[in-house]
């Protein structure tokens, strides 16, 4: 196991901005991850675990002690009744598990397809996008628990999965390190068609799509958007949406109205974000006056999509906090909301 000193990170993430790990390992397989545990503990260093780097702001001081990177890989499956279980491994890509599942015809992820990061990483802020979300496949998670130093199969109840939140983000941040995911997908099931942006690509099509279509035009409508990571396009160097959908009181709902009603405007009604009472964020951005390309400076807005703050070139982390702060603070004065980031912040 290679440890290495003062390695820059921001080439490890998808924003590409902030500074080095003082110590860095990328581990293997689960007993490497054990012994990066206790190399970390014999020197009383800070631990952060890194997947994807595609949902983090890093701090331009970087990270003080060992961050360790998750490389395990291998992908198995085993077939149940209507379902197939794949056993990922929490280093290997998301989108090409996604793939692999596709070309299986198994259903359940295909919406998720394009979505850059590791499987570790899915069940930490339950991915989601087009009307589906990773928790309603995720069968069991296999973690190391740093509490007890032994390796434990969570159940998908035992996880807490909600709305970008699982226990791995919130109640029990910072006590797992995620080894395997075990996704349960129905082998031969249709793909979920359900969400706006894919029914219009669709309209007018005489045959069912597929789950290799609905791939294709996920991906397809990602890249137009900045969300699939593409060479040579500066508007996916970001960590996804900067901010989350807020989740509304009925009080809170009603005083929304009433502000937009009072300026003439109405808020976008979709039925997946209404049931749940969920605003969207780009639309609060859109209408605080950040507009698609805003910022001519290092950092800025992308001219693709509203709620993405992207790196134009040699962005700092102060610089993309001083962005998020102003934005937050313009979208609380006309709004009366406070918009939650989404990226995890290191070394802050
Ligand atoms: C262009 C773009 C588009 C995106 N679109 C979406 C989208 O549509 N929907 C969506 O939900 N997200 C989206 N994201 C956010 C991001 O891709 C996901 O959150 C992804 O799952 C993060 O995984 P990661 O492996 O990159 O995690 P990282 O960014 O490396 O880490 C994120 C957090 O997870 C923890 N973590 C990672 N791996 C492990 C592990 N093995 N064990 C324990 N903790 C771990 C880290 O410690 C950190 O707290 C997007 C990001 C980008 C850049």
């Amino acid at each position: 196991m290679l440890i290495t000193e003062n390695v820059p990170l921001a080439p490890l993430t998808t924003l590409k901005v902030g500074g080095p790990a003082r110590y860095f390992i990328e581990a293997q397989t689960i007993a490497e991850v054990s012994q990066a545990v206790e190399f970390s503990r014999s020197r009383s260093l800070p631990l952060f675990v890194l997947g994807g780097g595609s949902n983090l702001l890093i701090s331009d001081q970087g990270w003080p002690g060992l961050v360790l990177k998750i490389g395990i890989t291998g992908i198995n499956h085993r077939h149940g009744h209507e379902e197939v279980v794949f056993e990922a491994g929490a280093g290997e890509d998301w989108d090409k598990f996604v793939g692999l599942a596709v070309a299986h015809s198994c259903a359940g992820i295909e919406c998720l397809s394009g979505i850059p990061g590791s499987c570790g990483g899915s069940p930490v802020q339950n991915i989601g996008a087009y009307g589906q979300e990773v928790a309603t496949s995720i069968e069991s998670v296999l973690a190391l628990d740093l509490k007890d130093g032994r390796v434990h199969e969570l159940c998908n109840q035992a996880c807490g999965f909600s709305y970008r939140t699982s226990i791995f983000n919130s109640s029990e941040r910072g006590r797992y390190i995620i080894l395997q995911v075990d996704y349960a997908l129905k082998h031969g099931g249709e793909a979920y068609i359900a969400y706006a942006d894919l029914k219009k690509y669709f309209a007018g099509w005489s045959e069912k799509p597929t789950l290799a279509g609905t791939r294709d035009a996920v991906r397809k409508i990602r890249a137009g958007k900045g969300m699939l990571i593409t060479a040579g396009d500066d508007d996916c160097r970001s960590a996804g949406s900067f901010f989350k959908n807020p989740i509304l009181s009925a009080a809170q709902y009603e005083r929304l109205m009433a502000r937009a009603a009072a300026k003439n405007l109405k808020i976008p009604s979709y039925p997946a974000l209404d049931a749940q009472r969920k605003v969207s964020a780009a639309w609060l951005v859109e209408h605080s006056g950040f507009s698609r390309g805003y910022g001519n400076g290092p950092v800025g807005i992308s001219r693709k999509h509203a709620l993405a703050i992207v790196n134009r070139g040699n962005a700092t982390a102060a610089d993309v906090l001083a962005l998020k702060e102003t934005i937050q603070q313009r979208v609380e004065e006309i709004w009366g909301i406070v918009l939650e980031p989404e990226p995890v912040f290191v070394g802050f």
